[in-house]
């Protein structure tokens, strides 16, 4: 099995099968490496090995078996060409920032991206120099407006959190490209198995592993996912000096997890989509958002870019903030959690956690009402998260 072309293999096939180099052991399943360093078979062998003349393991900052094996079954999922992995989803795209900015350089970003990832370049970049413009994710003329001739790479995620609002990526390649720009997708919610954003133009995919590639919320854990180019000449030597490496068994439990991702995939979209419409028939709910939904603003493009809408619902209660905290308190089997793409549904209310740290009218203007409530819809029944949530209210 070692000399199989895995890319004339579906993705399916892929997840199960790739990256792993069955040892003399003759193990079925994926071993975990727990070892710093590799012993050489000479000196000459080191100094070859360390210059990159020759290839093999050197030492587990960065080369390790176990996390090599996901690292070529995700690059194949994603269909890029190389894949690194990183201790977060935070670390890789740090790795993204510290790979490819210096100073007087500038990003543009999406307005509406994970937290850590708008303070990492605010704050973080920022003191080195590196400006950054935020942007409507879903206003075009506004990426076109913010780029400059120092801009080095648009970032965004879609959907995004917790409006599931989606961009149009190969729009935004496209533009990224006619101003010899890069495009960086974090594709945390839809995954490979909904969404393949390196082939629909985008330059680098980032993902938080914690979320729906473990997807039983196990570990912490990133990957960065480009050409052979990107990662040789940026990326790795960050990752081989910075050391934000993922751990050996980290990278077996990510490996189990894509191993059943697609089948997860559709169970957590058939589910979500499921309580999506019901939403829409409850009384005490104002608005669902969900790109399932036809009254979804940006449901055709959905409909294209991705082959499932995922597994992030979220709703709007009429009666505001007291309304929604009674709803998180009074559900039974919800975890109240900032976690998502667990086989346990999670419930948030992002006005007073993941959006605390805007300013009133910031969050208005993000569209993030105190009466906002968003589910990460598991794999339990959906009927019983109906039943949990509609007791509740
Ligand atoms: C959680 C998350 C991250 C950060 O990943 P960690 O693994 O927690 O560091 C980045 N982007 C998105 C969209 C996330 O949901």
């Amino acid at each position: 099995m070692n000399d199989i072309n895995w890319l004339d293999y579906s993705p399916e096939t892929q997840a199960i099968r790739a990256g792993h180099t069955r040892t003399q052991e003759d193990e079925h399943s994926i071993p975990i490496f727990t070892t710093s360093s590799y012993v050489f078979k000479s000196a000459e062998d080191a100094a070859l090995r360390f210059t990159g003349q020759r290839s093999g393991n050197i030492y587990s900052r960065f080369t390790n078996p176990t996390v090599t094996a996901f690292q070529e079954r995700l690059a194949l999922m994603e269909q890029g060409e190389r894949c690194l992995a990183f201790a977060s989803g935070m670390a890789a795209i740090m790795a993204v920032g510290m790979g490819l900015l210096k100073a007087g350089d500038h990003v543009v970003c999406s307005r509406s991206v994970f937290g850590n990832t708008v303070l990492l370049f605010q704050n973080y970049f920022g003191k080195f120099g590196v400006s950054t413009d935020f942007v409507e994710l879903t206003d075009f003329s506004a990426w076109s407006a913010a780029i400059q001739p120092t801009t080095r790479f648009l970032f965004l995620e879609t959907p995004s959190n917790p409006l599931t609002e989606i961009a149009d990526i190969k729009a935004l390649a496209e533009l990224a490209h006619a101003h010899d720009c890069l495009l960086v997708v974090d594709n945390c919610f839809c995954t490979p198995a909904l969404q393949k954003p390196l082939s629909l133009g985008a330059d680098i995919v980032v993902h938080s592993a914690t979320k729906y590639l473990d997807g039983q919320g196990r570990c912490v854990g990133g990957a960065v996912v480009s050409s052979h180019e990107i990662i040789e000449k940026s990326i790795y030597p960050f990752l081989r000096t910075g050391g934000a490496t993922m751990s050996p068994f980290n990278a077996w439990v990510f490996l189990s997890g894509l191993e059943t991702l697609a089948i997860r995939m559709k169970a957590h979209c058939d589910n979500a989509a499921n309580i999506a419409h019901w939403l829409t028939k409850q009384s005490q709910i104002t608005k669902v958002h969900y790109p399932g939904l036809t009254s979804h603003a940006q449901h055709t493009l959905a409909t294209q870019q991705q082959s499932q809408f995922g597994g992030i619902v979220s709703f709007e209660l009429a009666g505001g903030k007291e309304a929604a905290w009674q709803l998180i308190d009074a559900t039974k089997i919800l975890s109240i959690t900032a976690n998502l793409g667990d086989v346990k549904s999670t419930i948030t209310h992002p006005a007073s956690t993941t959006h605390a740290r805007l300013t009133p009218e910031q969050r208005l203007a993000a569209g993030i009402s105190d009466g906002l409530v968003r589910v990460s819809v598991g794999l339990e029944n959906s009927e019983d998260i109906k039943k949990d949530l509609s007791e509740a209210w």
